[in-house]
């Protein structure tokens, strides 16, 4: 039986995009497909913290966490943050360097500062209480249209599609679509095929749903079509195209860079610097941090004086350190350096800087290299 037929109401905007479709799911096709998936994960869902609630506020803390984010790494996350901060009221309430500093090692820290914000404009506009309308929550910030639709299907159970890593790979395999689902046309074939998915009833399990089978069995690289409950739906398997779709990203330019910290002492107390907007990690603290071509000690004084308006003594290196950040592959080398005075010309673009006794480091909200540093420097 032909389950599929070719897509009826494609707009102009799509219409390269029905070129590299063959054909668009009939109702059939859908009515099945809601039925397999749904029993699939019935019996397969993970027992994840924040499915065990419909709290909207824990809801989006979680959604909010998982972009480009493992789910094993939030699991660790999500209860410290909610023990923190029970309510949507306690988040706002709360200074953001605490917020900061439980987001610590998550990475990707305008996620938290956004989630702070948005708080607060829920306590000011909204009385504290999430919103309900589609409108209000994507003018929150950090909330885009995927935000917004699985928070509101999810505790809600409203009629919003959803299209995430995980979907956008699962949708295209389902049509076996050829094109970039990343481009304009694509992005708007699977809105509009995920849309059309959604059942009229429990919106939120089977956005769940689709998203769990995107990352439990229609994986990136090896889809496991051999325990997929929908495979004899799916056009990418019959095809054996399942290393073809999705059409693979371009590989990012990596680029590999110098960087030097430099702890500097100062009776029991060393030197931190508050990373401003704009910057990398803005919001949290850093050691004096910034690009090391050189090999000597002047120009690690030149560093220092430009980044944080002091002159210092280096003294030895501490480590070594190598991390990425986005497309940047990072060897960061650690000094170690003693006070000497103000810098007296004005090299350093006044920077927020701060005297920090070393048995108070864990307060503050520092990068991950930052913490391993702080952490090298107390056991001194
Ligand atoms: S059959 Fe294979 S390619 Fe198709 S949805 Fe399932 S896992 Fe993905």
């Amino acid at each position: 039986m032909n389950r599929y037929t070719p897509r009826p109401t494609l707009t102009a905007q799509s219409h390269t995009s029905s070129q590299l479709v063959d054909q668009w799911p009939t109702a059939a096709w859908k009515q099945s497909f809601r039925r397999k998936l749904l029993a699939w994960y019935r019996q397969n869902a993970r027992d994840l913290q924040w499915r065990r609630t419909r709290d909207p506020y824990r809801v989006w803390v979680s959604e909010i966490m998982l972009q480009q984010t493992q789910v094993a790494t939030v699991a660790n996350y999500f209860p410290r943050f909610i023990a923190a901060f029970p309510s949507i009221a306690a988040l706002a309430a709360a200074p953001e360097p605490q917020v900061l500093r439980l987001w610590e090692g998550l990475g990707y820290y305008r996620r938290a500062r956004q989630l702070h914000r948005a708080a607060a404009v829920i306590v000011r506009e909204h009385g504290g209480r999430f919103p309900r309308e589609a409108a209000a929550v994507r003018r929150l910030p950090g909330i885009g249209r995927y935000t917004a639709g699985a928070i509101l299907s999810i505790a809600f159970d409203a009629r919003e599609p959803i299209l995430e890593a995980n979907t956008v790979r699962l949708l295209s395999r389902l049509l076996a679509y050829r094109g970039d689902p990343r481009q304009t046309a694509g992005q708007s074939l699977l809105w509009s095929l995920a849309e059309e998915l959604l059942p009229r009833r429990a919106t939120g399990e089977f956005n769940q749903a689709l998203m769990e089978l995107g990352a439990l069995v229609c994986k990136p690289r090896d889809a496991n079509c051999g325990e997929c409950p929908v495979r004899s739906l799916c056009p990418t398997h019959r095809l054996g195209w399942q290393r073809l779709v999705p059409m693979a990203k371009a590989p990012p330019r990596v680029e590999q860079v110098r960087e030097a910290a430099v702890v500097v002492r100062r009776r029991g107390k060393v030197l931190l610097v508050e990373r401003q907007p704009g910057e990398r990690w803005a919001g949290l603290w850093d050691f004096p941090r910034f690009p090391f071509d050189g090999d000597d000690a002047p120009a690690l004084i030149d560093g220092v004086a430009a980044a944080a308006g002091v002159i210092c003594r280096p003294l030895q290196l501490l480590e070594t350190f190598k991390h990425s950040v986005t497309r940047f592959r990072i060897t960061l080398e650690c000094h170690l350096a003693d006070y000497v005075r103000l810098a007296s010309d004005k090299r350093a673009a006044a920077p927020k800087t701060q005297w920090a006794p070393t048995d108070d480091l864990e307060a503050y909200p520092l990068s991950v290299t930052g913490r391993k540093l702080a952490r090298l420097v107390a056991m001194r």
